[in-house]
């Protein structure tokens, strides 16, 4: 696109010119449909606006030097969306149309597709709603998907740095048997009040414990969590954590590293053993941790002094990058190539 100043794009919304939707209605999802509208019309009883009927996922494309536009893990953010559906009874959205439905999505919007060197890429919003009108609490019988798409800036501006984090444990992201394995909006609000919290002391996300017994580390706001020590990735197990895709890859680069890998519970106190720490999600694939304030017991682990990452969170970050921008092959099949 011209006159677009890639370089200056944050993570916001920005209007693109379409979004594809589909529709469940009379026991079946109908075909997709193309809308240049940011709006939706809907019944003002709809389950996800009054009893929290909603999922979402996010992925991206990125465009490599050969021009070629690439998604990542595309079926993966398919079927998690599907297995979110199942955890708050909705209509699940079959998987081949998800794929058809995000590729449409970015063809319709290529011109919005950051260039190469621009280190920018597209940000891919799936959403899907119970839109059917419901009084009483049970599940909606018509939904809504959409995909809408915007590109957004590298997430690193100014380099590969890190952040500090906190942990609160007057909050509690998600319940141990409760939903905190879907990606769905509820747990996003409960997560409001202590990420608000935490930015305005300065750190840059919350570190949830778990909520029942609080010893052990669950997940880091909108991102999981790992440590790194004696080339092992330690990655936290827990009934209440998202499943990231972005760790899950991060674990078959570590292991196919040499590394050891292991996803088990992390008591807090283990925090002092790392040598490294980081976040991972889509957003920025690692943000390194430079230390981590446990406000309540006054207490600080560090990993960095001066804001340098760790050398092994560093090279997991620029190998995942170079899959996905096409530098390198993609020897696990990740990668859908836009045709
Ligand atoms: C989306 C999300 C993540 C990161 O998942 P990715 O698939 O790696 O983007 C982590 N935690 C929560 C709570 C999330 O919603």
């Amino acid at each position: 696109m011209k006159n677009m100043d890639w370089s200056s794009l944050g993570f916001g919304y920005l209007k693109t010119d379409y979004n594809v939707r589909c529709y469940f209605r009379d026991g079946k999802w109908g075909e997709l449909e193309i809308s240049s509208s940011e709006t939706i019309n809907m019944h003002m009883a709809a389950t996800c606006l009054h009893y929290g009927q909603e999922a979402f996922e996010g992925l991206k494309a990125f465009k490599g030097k050969d021009g070629k536009i690439r998604i990542f893990r595309l079926e993966e953010n398919a079927k998690r969306l599907q297995s979110s559906c199942d955890g708050i009874l909705m209509e699940k959205f079959p998987v081949e149309k998800f794929n058809e439905a995000v590729i449409k999505t970015i063809k319709l919007n290529e011109r919005f597709v950051p260039p190469y060197e621009s280190g920018a890429s597209l940000y891919i919003r799936p959403l899907l709603v119970g839109t059917g009108p419901q009084i009483g609490v049970s599940p909606a019988n018509e939904y809504l998907f959409i995909v809408f798409v915007m590109p957004v800036g590298p997430y690193f501006k100014e380099g590969f740095k890190t952040t500090p984090v906190c942990i609160l444990r007057e909050y509690d992201r998600a319940a141990p048997l409760g939903t905190g394995t879907y990606k769905v909006g509820g747990n996003y609000a409960a997560s409001l009040v202590p990420g608000q919290k935490a930015h305005d002391m300065g750190y840059s996300a919350v570190l949830y414990l778990d909520a029942k017994e609080k010893k052990y580390i669950d997940e880091c706001g909108p991102a999981n969590f790992f440590g790194i020590k004696n080339n092992t990735y330690v990655t936290p197990e827990s009934t209440s954590i998202l499943p990231s895709i972005t760790n899950k890859s991060l674990i078959q680069i570590a292991e196919s590293m040499g590394m050891k890998v292991e996803r088990r519970q992390v008591p807090v106190e283990e925090l002092s053993t790392f040598e490294e720490a980081g976040m991972c999600g889509t957003a920025a694939v690692i943000s390194p941790i430079e230390r981590i304030d446990d406000l309540n017991e006054e207490k600080t682990y560090t990993f960095s002094k001066d804001g340098t990452p760790g050398k092994i969170s560093e090279k997991l970050y620029r190998k995942l990058r170079a899959i996905q921008y096409g530098d390198e092959p993609d020897p696990f099949g990740w990668i859908t190539v836009v045709e």
